[in-house]
């Protein structure tokens, strides 16, 4: 079967590159000729374990190419996936404009019967206003709709991608139904479960998924915060919490506040979508507010640490949204270095794999080549991003390395106690 995938940012990569290692035909398609040349030299434009090793594979054996040229990739595709961005307006609610354009483009170059599917996170209502859009350009088209929201993990996308916990399927066409469980056909042989259900109910399922999990993020946050007030230690509840299977210990590390692509978009996205159905959204409303509060409280907890923050050298460690990504989208880090640099600190950072991404954000920040050199005759060290080297390091050499040994450690990486053994003045989140 031959596939095109419009739109070949994190989740269009990595959907194209899946689904040939399937053994599936499959064109990725992209407006940024850019980003196409690099793809086709080889180059991967983002960071996610594994896929260069799977993009190299599977584009040397031919069964993944790259290109710019949308009328061919249509023209050959029986199934066209849309994993273009859908970014948030000022309103909050999601921009489709790339799923507009790349719909007309479809529609422009369709030669015969094919399955146009959503996998860009859209609102309720999208896949049933494609199909009038696509029937006005032109009445005669063949096509089903169908809604496959993507749950993919960036930092373990190809894993989530090629294991998933579920592959939900919206769709009223039958026969685009059956195409869309032959393509996945794979995955049956691991039994992952499929839910097949209304557009409507596959649109409003992502939604409600990244809200529910950032719901448990804003609430152990919430929880963190009185922790720190009573002067009790948030992983002994998160723990004993968690361990109540209908509560479960994922999604319960207190932190800086959710960031990344998603749940900050798709929790505002939710409750604009409820507002448009006349519909309260309370919950997902406290849920964001909780957050902004959270992300706006770690200045404050930073500069109670530090004192006087001007003229103070401050060391940051972690950039990306999270371990194993280079993506800086509505990274806590650029708020926190912000903020810092706002009231005079001088900001030295270092991250694993995001600095390059990090300087087209924060130009201003020196980016160390480790972590031990971003230590070096710092006032003080914050944690932002748990990457797993940051667990294990030599924590008596930083200490030496510091002009003054003081931690903020905004993901709870180390043990409070045993750093002040060391002789550091600490604070964690809730502990
Ligand atoms: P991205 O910004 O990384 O990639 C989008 C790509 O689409 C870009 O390369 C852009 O140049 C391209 N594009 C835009 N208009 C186009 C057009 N008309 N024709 C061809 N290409 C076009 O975005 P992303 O993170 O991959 O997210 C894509 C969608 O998937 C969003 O709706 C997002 O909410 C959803 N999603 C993202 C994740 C994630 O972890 N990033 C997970 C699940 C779902």
């Amino acid at each position: 079967m031959h596939i095109a995938v419009i739109g070949t940012g994190y989740v269009g990569l990595v959907t194209g590159a899946c689904f040939a290692e399937f053994g599936v035909d499959v064109t990725c398609v992209d407006i940024d000729a850019e980003k196409i040349s690099r793809l086709s030299s080889g180059e991967m434009p983002i960071y996610e374990p594994g896929l260069e090793q799977l993009v190299t594979k599977n584009v040397q054996s031919g069964r993944l190419r790259f290109t710019t040229d949308i009328k061919q990739a249509v023209e050959q595709a029986l199934v066209i996936f849309l994993a273009v961005g859908t970014p948030p307006k000022e309103d909050g609610s999601p921009d489709l404009s790339f799923v507009e354009s790349a719909a007309r483009s479809i529609a422009e170059y369709m030669n015969g019967y094919k399955v146009i599917v959503t996998k860009s996170t859209v609102p309720i209502g999208t896949g049933e206003y494609l199909r009038t859009l696509l029937r006005e350009i032109n009445p005669r088209l063949n096509f089903g709709i169908v809604s496959n929201p993507e749950f993919l993990r960036e930092g373990a996308a190809i894993n989530d991608f090629m294991r998933p916990d579920r592959v939900v399927i919206g769709s009223r066409d039958q026969e685009a139904i059956a195409i869309m469980r032959d393509l996945y056909r794979p995955l049956y042989l691991i039994e992952a479960p499929f839910v097949v259900t209304s557009l409507e109910a596959a649109e409003l399922t992502k939604y409600a998924a990244n809200a529910f999990l950032a719901t448990k993020i804003s609430f152990i946050n919430e929880i963190a915060n009185l922790c720190d007030s009573i002067g009790c230690d948030v992983h002994d509840v998160a723990k004993a919490i968690g361990m109540d299977r209908r509560i479960g210990s994922k999604f319960l590390h207190p932190g800086p506040g959710f960031g990344g692509s998603c749940f900050p978009k798709d929790t505002q996205a939710l409750a604009s979508v409820a507002s448009q159905f006349g519909r309260d959204s309370l919950i997902v409303d406290a849920v964001i507010e909780v957050n902004r509060r959270q992300r706006q409280a770690m200045l404050p907890k930073i500069e109670k640490l530090v004192g006087e923050l001007s003229g103070k050298t401050i060391a940051v460690l972690g950039l990306a949204f999270k371990p194993e990504t280079d993506d800086m989208r509505e990274a806590p880090s650029i708020d926190i270095i912000s903020g810092l640099m706002n009231r005079g600190a001088k900001i030295r950072a270092y991250d694993p794999v995001a600095m390059i991404e990090a300087a087209a954000v924060l130009p201003d920040v020196n980016y160390a080549d480790d972590e031990y050199s971003a230590a070096t005759g710092a006032d003080a060290l914050v944690f932002v991003t748990e990457w797993n080297q940051f667990r294990a390091l030599d924590m008596k050499r930083i200490r030496d390395l510091m002009k003054s040994p003081k931690i903020a450690d905004l993901r709870n990486i180390y043990e409070p106690e045993d750093m002040r053994e060391l002789g550091f003045e600490y604070v964690g989140i809730g502990r």
